[in-house]
């Protein structure tokens, strides 16, 4: 009997938690979809080890098996490696020169990137200059000037019998006298690795003012691309990464790699050979094509979806009941912001005209900002409050008031107005949950 028992809490346990089996097991499945995206194994190594340790003993979320818990956790941590979120390229503040240096191996892109960067540049108002420092192939200028022209940018060049460090110092005398930035400078690769590659890109960065060297990395590259990019970053140093070709079938596991062993963000994923194919770089989106079990993040996001539901279900109730406090207050404030926010929020509404809802969207940015304001100001407020005094706002006495008012920085006649809304808004509630008339009400923000 004893054993019998022992085995149900063996049970039980491995559904609340992820004991070690759970993870390991599930890790091993993971590990083999890195290195089946192409991500360079070392970086596979550490980064299981990081999720294991942080995997085992967490809870098993409802709705999920172990292993599905681990993959939300996988695809968490990925994320997180990736950069949380999208990053731009840093150009010099005013209308100062910002100086930026695409470096990278032959074929990875560099030339067709610089041309679908101008393009982004162009539409954003700005005048950028193309500069040809590829100087070994005449084809390489002729194509910059092609595709500048067809982004309607101007492409400065000097034939290939300069240094590609000097082109880069006459291109920005030019820039200054002309009102261009960002100057983009094209430079040469090599299929490989070179030091050849290295002293030019060098000798460019100690004549001319580089702002931001860009690494342009093809998607393909595979398990070098580690390499690479570690002996970009070493030798010449680098401020952000474009990974080019992700419209092909791989998995991308270059961008994890690269990301991992630089530390520097990933910029922009090139998208096609069409000078428009450029696209911000998003870390979630990404991280999920890597693993590439996109079924079980759907399902995952379904359970989160679920959970958030039970949630506002519950919360419901508590309306009905008019046993809202300031503590659900603050907890609905939470879930909205998770969804983006009011403004978010009210652009997602249909055509509600007739229900009155349609004039809370008919709000103007003005009136929107001026609705999150107060928000955040009464968060502020429920913030200086005891939890004492959030679950039973009947308790707040002056002299307390008149500390929340100090706590929060405002008006004690703010917290009086707040508190006395959010007593109208019970009441109201109380009604309409017992059947009463729909009465005029507002919410208190
Ligand atoms: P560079 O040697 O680094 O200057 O590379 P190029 O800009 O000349 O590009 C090499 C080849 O890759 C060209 O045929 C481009 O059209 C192609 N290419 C560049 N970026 C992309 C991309 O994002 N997707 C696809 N499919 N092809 C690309
Ligand atoms: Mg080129």
């Amino acid at each position: 009997l004893t054993e019998k028992l022992q085995n149900v809490f063996k049970n039980l346990r491995s559904k609340g938690r992820l004991t070690e089996a759970d993870v390991k097991e599930a890790l091993k499945e993971i590990k083999r979809a890195l290195l089946a995206a192409d991500v360079n194994f070392k970086v596979v190594k550490e980064f299981i080890k990081n999720v294991q340790e942080r995997a085992i003993g967490q809870d098993v979320m409802n709705g999920l098996n172990p292993g599905q818990m681990v993959i939300k956790i996988v695809n968490e941590e990925l994320v997180k490696l990736m950069g949380s979120e999208t990053t731009e390229i840093k150009l010099q503040p005013g209308s100062a020169i910002t100086v930026i240096m695409m470096a990278g191996l032959q074929g990875a892109g560099k030339t067709t990137t610089t041309a679908k960067l101008a393009g982004k540049y162009k539409l954003k108002g700005k005048k950028p200059l193309l500069v040809a420092c590829d100087v070994y192939r005449p084809a390489a200028i002729k194509q910059l000037q092609v595709n500048g022209e067809k982004q309607g940018v101007e492409v400065f060049a000097m034939g290939e019998n300069h240094k590609p460090a000097d082109i880069a110092k006459a291109a920005i005398e030019h820039a200054k006298k002309n009102g261009n930035t960002p100057v983009i400078l094209d430079t040469a690769g090599r299929l490989h690795i070179d030091e050849d590659m290295m002293a030019e890109l060098q000798e460019i960065k100690e004549t001319v003012e580089v702002h931001q060297t860009i690494l342009v990395i093809d998607a393909m590259t595979g398990q070098d691309a580690v390499n690479v990019a570690k002996d970009f970053n070493d030798k010449i140093g680098i401020d952000g990464v474009i990974v080019t070709k992700l419209d092909g079938d791989t998995r991308g596991g270059a961008a994890l790699s690269v990301k991992a062993v630089t530390g520097k963000p990933i910029l922009y994923a090139g998208m096609g050979e069409k000078l428009s194919d450029l696209e911000q770089f998003y870390p979630d989106r990404m991280a999920s094509r890597i693993l590439g079990m996109g079924d079980v993040l759907t399902l995952i996001e379904k359970a989160e979806s679920q959970i958030d539901e039970e949630k506002a279900k519950e919360m419901s109730k508590k309306l009905k009941k008019a046993q809202f406090d300031f503590e659900d207050y603050l907890e609905s404030m939470k879930q909205m912001k998770n969804m983006g926010g009011l403004s978010s929020i009210m652009s997602m509404l249909p055509g509600l005209g007739g229900m009155g809802m349609g004039k809370m969207k008919g709000l103007d940015d003005e009136q929107t900002a001026q609705a999150e304001k107060n928000m955040a100001r009464m968060e502020a407020i429920i913030y200086s409050m005891t939890v004492e005094e959030r679950r039973n706002p009947d308790v707040l006495n002056p002299s307390r008031k008149h500390r929340i008012a100090r706590g929060a920085g405002v008006d004690i006649s703010e917290v009086n107005r707040m508190v006395k809304q959010f007593g109208e808004m019970k009441k109201m509630m109380k009604m309409m949950g017992k059947g009463g008339k729909r009465g005029k009400f507002r919410m208190p923000f």
